[in-house]
This record gives structure tokens, C-alpha cells and sequence, in this order.
């Protein structure tokens, strides 16, 4: 196939398996040329290849550990350098699914570094080059577990509300420099996530599980929407609407001189 021009360079942590490698597939055939990371080179080198045959896009490959301050510190330098860089799509991730009291809290350490850290750092290294370029995306794989911290082990929620967290800040601050940002909310996907932390996809309910096709498919129909935030599998977009209409009217009473009226009976008695 003859690659058209191309829309600049998506770079896709986390493509080497499940969502990731849905996103690289998809990002190509929209006309982006890829950086796929992550830690397995050779299944991001098959990967790179299928997409290269099947696209014409131009596709590389680093094999990094983001958990490893020298990798994630060469994929925050490309970010930064490379100024046709225009999609970042913060996607790597681990879960958990045991409680806190049965969870080893070096396992919860590392989960918050790939979660939280490396998403941090890769974001501020790619944010300035889209600002003074006039122009990106950074699509964050937060979690339905971020606005449902009691369904899962408390640290991966916690994570992901970060990563919710973060979006909603950034792009409060970036909206106006033409920066989109979209924090992509799945629920259950059919993928390795589970095996690894666990509880293998397939002993969950087939009927809250998410093709990673599906899900990856909405969630770029939501970027093109506009959205902020995309729930792929939330059937009402009103539900998400008038939850996030209640947030903000709390907003302009979170901070006052006095306390609220029902904390001040027992100091007056
Ligand atoms: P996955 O198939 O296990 O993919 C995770 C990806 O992250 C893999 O490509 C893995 O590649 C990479 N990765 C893991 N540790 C890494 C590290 N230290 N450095 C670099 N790359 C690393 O799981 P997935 O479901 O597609 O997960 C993708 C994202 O979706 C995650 O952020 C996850 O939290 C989120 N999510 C998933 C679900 C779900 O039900 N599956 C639901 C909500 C949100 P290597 O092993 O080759 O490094």
C-alpha cells in the first residue's frame, strides 16, 4: 500500500499487547506514522511490521522499560526532540484485583510508577512541543475503576483517578493552545491485563467485557466527538453529564472563610 501524507507521529506506550496494539493498528490506517513502546521488542517488531506491510506508515519501535528511569527517560527525550511528534497516547499500564490487605506493597509501588509517574513525566515531556507547535493529543487509558475505586484493588482506582484527575486539569490548561487531551474510561476489556494481575479475563461475565476492537473503535469516536471524557461501554451520555454537572456545582463552595453551618453547632454549644 502507498502511504498517503502523513497526520505526524502517534507514539503508543503499552503497543505491544491488548489496547495498545489496537490503538497502533488504528492510528495507522488514520494516517499516522508510530513509535511503539513498550518491553517486549519482538512482539512490537511483528507488530511494526503487519502495520508498515499493510499501511505504508512508517513505524518504529523502542523497547523500553517505563518502570526504569534510564528507558523512561529516553522516551521522554524523544518526546521532547522530535517535532513531528503529534499523538501521545499514554496507554501502558498494570492492575491489581486483590484487596490492600493482600496485596505486597512493592507490587503496589511499581503499579503507581507505571501508572502514574511514567504517564506524568511522558505527558510534560510531550506537552510543550504541542503548545509551541501549535497543536496535539495526548489520549490518557485512564479506567471506569477511577470513578469506581471500591470494584477493584484500591491503588489501580487510585491510579486511574489520577489519571482522570490529570486530564480534567490539563485540559482546563492546554484547551485554548489547540492541545486535546481525552482521558478514554474502559470498562472490562478482553485482555492479558487480567491474566497478569490474576483473575484471567475469561472467569469474568461475558456480558461486561469489551472487544479491545470495540473498545479502542469508541474511544476514537469519542476523540472525534470532542470529549473530554469517553466511557465506551456507558450506554447514556447523560448519566456521565449529570454526574460531572454535580462536581461542578460544588465547586465554587469547596473553599470558604467558615465552616459549613453543621460543623459549627458543637463549637457554639
Ligand atoms: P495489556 O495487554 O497487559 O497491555 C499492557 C501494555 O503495557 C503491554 O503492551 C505491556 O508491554 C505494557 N507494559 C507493562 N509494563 C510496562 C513497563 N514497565 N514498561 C513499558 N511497558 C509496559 O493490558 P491492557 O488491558 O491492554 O492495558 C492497557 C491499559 O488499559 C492499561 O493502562 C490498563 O490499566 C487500561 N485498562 C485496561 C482495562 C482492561 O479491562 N483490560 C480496563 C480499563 C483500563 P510489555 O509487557 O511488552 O512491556
Amino acid at each position: 500500500m502507498t502511504a498517503s501524507s502523513s497526520k505526524g507521529s502517534a507514539l503508543i506506550t503499552g503497543a505491544s499487547s491488548g489496547i495498545g496494539a489496537v490503538y497502533a493498528d488504528r492510528l495507522a490506517r488514520r494516517g499516522y506514522d508510530l513509535i511503539l513502546v513498550a518491553r517486549n521488542r519482538g512482539r512490537l517488531d511483528d507488530l511494526a511490521k503487519r502495520l508498515n506491510d499493510e499501511t505504508g506508515r512508517t513505524v518504529r519501535v523502542v523497547a523500553a522499560d517505563l518502570n526504569d528511569k534510564v528507558d523512561l527517560g529516553r522516551i521522554e527525550t524523544l518526546l521532547r526532540t522530535d517535532a513531528g511528534m503529534t499523538v501521545l497516547v499514554n496507554n501502558a499500564g498494570v492492575a491489581a484485583v486483590m484487596p490492600l490487605l493482600n496485596s505486597d506493597v512493592d507490587a503496589m509501588d511499581d503499579m503507581i510508577t507505571l501508572n502514574v509517574r511514567a504517564l506524568t513525566r511522558l505527558t510534560y515531556a510531550a506537552a510543550p512541543g504541542f503548545v509551541t507547535r501549535g497543536g496535539g493529543t495526548i489520549i490518557n487509558i485512564a479506567s471506569v475503576v477511577g470513578i469506581a475505586p471500591e470494584s477493584l484493588n484500591g491503588v489501580y482506582g487510585a491510579s486511574k483517578a489520577y489519571v482522570i484527575a490529570l486530564s480534567q486539569s490539563l485540559h482546563k490548561e492546554l484547551a485554548d493552545k489547540n492541545v486535546r487531551v481525552q482521558a478514554v474510561l474502559p470498562g472490562a476489556t478482553a485482555t492479558d491485563l487480567w491474566a497478569k494481575a490474576g483473575r484471567p479475563v475469561e472467569h469474568l461475565p461475558n456480558e461486561i467485557v469489551m472487544s479491545t476492537g470495540d473498545m479502542v473503535d469508541a474511544a476514537l469516536a469519542g476523540l472525534d466527538q470532542g470529549e473530554l471524557v469517553t466511557i465506551p461501554a456507558l450506554p447514556d451520555a447523560a448519566d456521565w453529564q449529570a454526574y460531572e454537572a454535580a462536581r461542578q456545582k460544588l465547586l465554587p463552595n469547596l473553599s470558604r472563610k467558615t465552616p459549613a453551618e453543621r460543623y459549627r453547632a458543637r463549637a457554639a454549644a
